[in-house]
């Protein structure tokens, strides 16, 4: 049987590291095994959902290179979930209650006040019918519990082994709100179900979710999915990661020069045995991906070592590669221009400043006057090759009786203005004889 994995975010923030690690865990194993990606918006909360969120999570799953074989919206497909809730309704596990929010958190304070587990006291199964039409009369509106079989729910976790949850530990999980809006878990469901998704593959968070999903699989005579919960994301100080934090939303990062197959490698290698490194393509992270790779403690995010692999990735593209987007960045260089600057870049928008290296204009720091002036004087005529500076820094060193750091600091702050850049002997022949001279005469140029 094919396999068909889910990505379901909320288009109610920006995604953000977290988001596309399950993403690209669910791709990654989807490409392995054969199978196909549906990308699921889950838009039940109308208030919370924003159709320019949705558009977002298309243009980062885009940008990341994960495609999605099926695209379903929760919010057109309603139907579906009345549909099962009203099964459930006439099998009995989905029972009304009445109970408002804060009754249900004076009972939650009170049962945390005698040390209890603060979990739902199932007082509305217990009403009668005229109990309930007396409610309703009072004008109040039932929302619509599951009721969970306060047994076992076991499943084997392809991440975490046998799993038990005992469901007499949980609240009966509120499937429908008061206004007749559905929360996550039913829809969820639902469409798992239908759609024939055969691999859950989400964060540990939803751990206790899945317990009582499973007995709404059951109750909904469907067959359970296998599930695998890998460890969350943490933020670099321990934090949880959330659509607030949006430093480490994938728009921030894109934004900020990270290459999508450096974040790609990254997310599929942190937390893993394996090393965290680059790699060339998905299908190559695909062919390494495996379950058991995983470690049980949370990764923690490191912007370190993502910009670690972001300077390799950009280090290792070819000309051919960065042409367009030198032209989309109006930078005329040719490939003699990236060889020079390519191994300097941490961003490729660096190019845009390294560029002006070469086209000027650069204001020269003139250190050492004198033997600027004798640099000067050496500067053979053109045509210029990568040999030209070891030979001409050998005619001033000799001229001016000067070497190491006295010779080539100098020389780099005249022709570039700066104490760091790229290889001179790459860069002279780029900048040309006539800025030369000028800079090294202390003219910008
Ligand atoms: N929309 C849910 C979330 O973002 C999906 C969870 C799931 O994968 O089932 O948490």
């Amino acid at each position: 049987m094919t396999s068909l994995v889910r990505f379901a975010p909320s288009p109610t923030g920006l995604l953000h590291v977290g988001n596309a690690r399950t993403a690209m865990l669910n791709a990654l194993f989807a490409k392995k095994d054969g199978g196909k990606f549906l990308l699921r918006i889950d838009d039940t909360d109308r208030e919370r959902s924003k159709p320019e969120y949705e558009a977002a999570i298309l243009t980062d799953m885009a940008w990341l290179g994960i495609t999605h074989d099926l695209f379903a919206r929760q919010s057109e497909r309603s139907a579906h979930y009345d549909a099962a809730a009203a099964r459930l309704m006439a099998s009995g596990h989905l029972y009304p209650a009445y109970e408002t929010p804060e009754e249900l958190d004076r009972k939650r304070k009170r049962q945390i006040a005698m040390k209890r587990p603060p979990v739902y006291d199932r007082s509305s199964l217990k009403l009668s019918a005229d109990d309930r039409a007396r409610l309703e009369a009072e004008g109040r509106k039932p929302h619509w519990r599951f009721r969970l079989s306060h047994t076992r729910v076991r499943w084997h976790d392809l991440l975490r082994g046998e799993v038990e949850i005992d469901t007499a530990n949980l609240s009966d999980p509120v499937l429908i709100r008061e206004d007749g809006s559905y929360l996550y878990t039913l829809p969820s469901v639902v469409d798992d179900v239908a759609l024939a998704v055969t691999h859950i593959i989400r964060g540990e968070d939803h751990v206790t979710n899945t317990a009582a999903q499973i007995e709404i699989f059951a109750a909904l005579g469907a067959a359970i999915p296998a599930f695998a919960h890998f460890p969350l994301l943490i933020g670099a100080g321990g934090e949880a990661l959330s659509k607030r934090l949006g430093s480490l939303s994938l728009a921030s990062l894109r934004d900020d020069g990270v290459e999508p197959l450096a974040l790609a490698s990254y997310l599929a290698k942190t937390g893993t045995a394996d090393p965290v490194d680059l790699k060339p393509s998905l299908e190559v992270l695909a062919a390494e991906f495996a379950f058991e790779k995983i470690g049980r403690a949370p990764a923690r995010f490191d912007p370190a070592e993502l910009s670690t692999l972001n300077a390799k990735l950009l280090h290792g593209l070819s000309y051919d590669t960065a042409a367009p987007r030198l032209a989309a960045l109006g930078i005329p260089g040719g490939a003699a221009f990236w060889e020079a600057v390519k191994p300097n870049l941490t961003r490729f928008a660096d190019a845009v400043d390294l560029w002006r290296l070469v086209d000027g204009p650069v204001t020269p720091v003139i250190e050492d006057a004198g033997l600027t002036q004798t640099a000067a004087a050496l500067l053979p005529e053109e045509p210029w090759g990568e040999e030209t500076w070891p030979a001409w820094t050998k005619a001033v060193s000799a001229a001016a009786g000067v070497k190491g750091r006295a010779l080539y600091h100098p020389l780099r702050l005249a022709l570039t203005g700066l104490e760091h850049g790229p290889e001179l002997k790459k860069l002279l022949p780029l900048i040309g004889h006539a800025k030369s001279l000028s800079r090294l005469n202390g003219e910008t140029a």
